[in-house]
């Protein structure tokens, strides 16, 4: 999980996952370009949509735009060195 700036691990083995690590850290890029907190409420208020629209628990929460780009680019470990300011809005 990860809470500007910090990322939060239920095991330390974990720090050893580098795609999950990088998923973290997208999500940190996503709060700072939203000054964090506004990041949070929108956060939120996909997830719920989502939720009214009749998505399960897992699919709403897989479908907020934060997580759909971090999901998608994860794996890219160059990712942020390239991500452009806001990319997170093309997985709207
Ligand atoms: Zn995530």
């Amino acid at each position: 999980m990860a809470i500007f700036p910090f990322i939060l691990l239920k095991q330390l083995k974990l720090k050893q996952c580098p795609d999950l690590i990088n998923h973290e850290r997208i999500h940190l890029r996503q709060q700072l370009e939203l000054l964090v907190l506004p990041f949070y409420v929108l956060y939120l208020i996909h997830y719920l949509v989502n939720r009214l629209r009749g998505q399960p628990h897992q699919q709403a929460y897989r479908n907020i735009v934060f997580e759909r780009e971090a999901f998608t680019m994860d794996k890219n470990l160059d990712y942020l060195s390239n991500r452009g300011f806001f990319a997170w809005i093309r997985f709207l």
